[in-house]
Parts: structure tokens; C-alpha cells; sequence
């Protein structure tokens, strides 16, 4: 196992120019809230992003509607797997182990073209630019399950209601509210003076173009058969989309509601097996909770977590470096339950 490296602890967060441990999050948090630089540029999601994000998250569910039709017509073909897998592959990987892992978490470094694709790859699943996923999810880790987290599911009351508005909140109404609010130099400060990740970040309609027109481009190319092209759309473009999308959005919601704690933390983040199938790992939301800057997630035998073998990959072409792991002793101080 690689050895961890460059910090006493796995439980830092990086916000910007800070570094802060979880066993000072207490604190961070009162400063955060309680300062100029630390407070939030404004209080709700802009009228633009909302509007992104609502036909970011319609316009697949509509565009599968809509087409019923033509894939009721017709057989399955193999290409139309094929496309939906490659894409939901490459695309979702972009998510865990670029936007996620490397960009927002640090847990490894990589060259300048790596970190190019992985956020040309991420920008494709239609989850936001980089510079505001980061954000959105560094204050997630800052103050998760507190006042501050954009999309915790902690409940406004006791009803049955109540509980279902958390989780409807934490998987999608979140964007509708608290999406973007952190978003400023502070909370990103790394990737806002990259100027390749910029370049990329401004440029984030084009790649969801592309995610809708390769798959499309593909299909057609490759059969010379337009209405396989459009297949091809359907599946590698609004049915991956739409699926991944729902993915990533039950870390935020069914991980800090449902499933299996293993770690002390202050929030209420938990493992979920399915999740983390769907999402190549991310679903061991509370392993991660307990070690924010760890590269693997699944840390027992048995769970599984891809974005950690893609990133041992990487290690073995000497394309990654600084691959940050918990030491054994760390994983047995905040151990409840020893791993399987
Ligand atoms: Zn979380
Ligand atoms: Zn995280």
C-alpha cells in the first residue's frame, strides 16, 4: 500500500488558502460563518442557475419521453450499450475521480493533461462547472449536517413529511436553494488560478454540446445509419446522463440518511453499497466522511470502489503521485466496527 503522504492528518480539508482538520471544524465553522472572507456571496442559487439546472435536469427525462416512441419500435442494438457504457464510464469517472477526488479532496496530483480530461469528462454529466461543484462541496464537507451545508437531508421537524422534504432537498431541490452560494476565489482558490482548468470551466456549454453530440457522432459514424445515431443519443447521451445524474445525487441524500456507519464523524454519513456500485465508489460516503482526503473510499475488502483501482492505475503508468491513504491506526481511532 502506498504510504500517506505530506500531512499529519487525513481528516484536512482544504478551502481555498486554508487547511483545516475535522477536529477543528467546530471552530472553522463559527469562522466561517462569522467572517466577511467566509461568508457566502449571496443568499440564494441565481436566477441563471437555476435555470440551468433545471434544463440540466428535465431535459433528460423529457428527451427519453419523447423518443419512447422510436426506442419502442425498435430492437436494442449492441451498439446502443455499448455507447451508454462507455459514456457512463468515462463520464462518471470524470465526477469521482476528477471533480471529486483530485479536485475537490486533493487525495492524489496529476499532470496538467490528466486533470484536463478528467474535467472536460466531469463537465459532461451536466452536474455544474468545476469551479462551483468544488465549491458546493467543499462547504458540504465544511459544515455537513449543520446550518451551511448546501444539501444536508436533516429534517425541519419529526413529520414523515419533514423527513421526506430533507431527502427531496439533498437529492435535487438543494440547486433550486443553496446552489452556488460559496461560489468565490476562497473556496477554490486552486482551481480559479489554474488557468487550463478556467479556460475549461468557461467553456462548460460546450462540453455539454459534446456530450450530447458524440454519442450521436459515434453511432451515426460507425453504422452510417442516422436513426442509430440518434439512438446512440438516447442512451450514451439523456438516459446516461439522467441515470448518473440521480447517482451522484443519492450520495447527497440516501448516504446521509440510510445505510451503515463504520466511522465516527460529526454528520450523519453512511456507506450504502448500491450507491457506490452506481458511482464507482462514492457510495462509502461515510469511510469518506471519516477520511476526506483518502483516494480509496471502499477501504474494507468488500467494498468495491472502481475510481480507487482507476486511480492505482494511474499510479501504475506514473500518471498519479501523492496518493493520500489512512494509516492503519487512523482507520482504527475512528473505527465502530472493524471493516470487512
Ligand atoms: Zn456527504
Ligand atoms: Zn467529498
Amino acid at each position: 500500500m502506498q504510504t500517506y503522504q505530506g500531512s499529519t492528518t487525513l481528516n484536512e480539508l482544504s478551502i481555498g488558502e486554508k487547511v483545516i482538520t475535522s477536529d477543528h471544524r467546530d471552530i472553522a465553522l463559527k469562522e466561517t460563518l462569522g467572517t466577511d472572507k467566509y461568508r457566502p456571496e449571496r443568499k440564494e442559487t441565481t436566477r441563471v442557475g437555476k435555470f440551468f439546472t433545471l434544463v440540466a435536469i428535465l431535459l433528460p427525462p423529457l428527451g427519453i419521453l419523447s423518443a419512447a416512441k422510436l426506442l419502442w419500435d425498435t430492437d436494442l442494438h449492441l451498439i446502443d450499450i455499448y455507447v451508454f457504457a462507455g459514456f457512463y464510464i468515462l463520464t462518471g469517472l470524470g465526477i469521482t475521480v476528477g471533480y471529486h477526488r483530485l479536485f475537490t479532496h486533493r487525495a492524489f496530483e496529476t499532470n496538467i493533461l490528466v486533470k484536463l480530461a478528467l474535467a472536460i469528462l466531469g463537465a459532461m454529466t451536466l452536474q455544474g462547472p468545476l469551479t462551483q461543484w468544488v465549491s458546493d462541496h467543499r462547504m458540504h464537507h465544511l459544515m455537513s449536517d449543520q446550518k451551511g451545508d448546501p444539501h444536508s437531508p436533516v429534517p425541519s421537524g419529526n413529520k414523515l413529511k419533514d423527513h421526506f422534504m430533507g431527502l427531496w432537498h439533498a437529492h435535487v431541490g438543494w440547486m433550486f436553494k443553496t446552489k452556488g452560494l460559496w461560489r468565490n476565489v476562497n473556496y477554490a482558490e486552486d482551481i480559479y488560478s489554474n488557468k487550463v482548468l478556467m479556460a475549461v470551466d468557461r467553456l462548460y456549454l460546450l462540453w455539454v454540446l459534446l456530450s450530447l453530440l458524440l454519442p450521436f457522432g459515434l453511432g451515426y459514424i460507425m453504422t452510417s445509419n442516422i436513426q442509430i445515431g440518434l439512438e446512440s443519443l438516447i442512451w450514451g447521451g439523456l438516459i446516461r446522463i439522467f441515470l448518473f445524474q440521480h447517482a451522484t445525487f443519492a450520495v447527497n441524500s440516501i448516504c446521509h440518511k440510510f445505510g451503515r456507519r463504520q466511522y465516527q464523524t460529526k454528520d450523519n454519513s453512511r456507506n450504502q453499497w448500491l450507491v457506490a456500485l452506481l458511482t464507482f465508489g462514492e457510495g462509502w460516503h461515510n469511510n469518506h466522511h471519516a477520511f476526506p482526503r483518502s483516494a480509496r473510499h471502499g477501504l474494507g475488502k468488500l467494498q468495491i470502489d472502481v475510481s480507487w483501482l482507476v486511480i492505482k492505475l494511474l499510479k501504475n503508468f506514473k500518471l498519479a503521485k501523492s496518493v493520500y491513504l489512512p494509516k492503519e491506526n487512523q482507520i482504527v481511532k475512528l473505527s465502530l466496527r472493524l471493516p470487512k
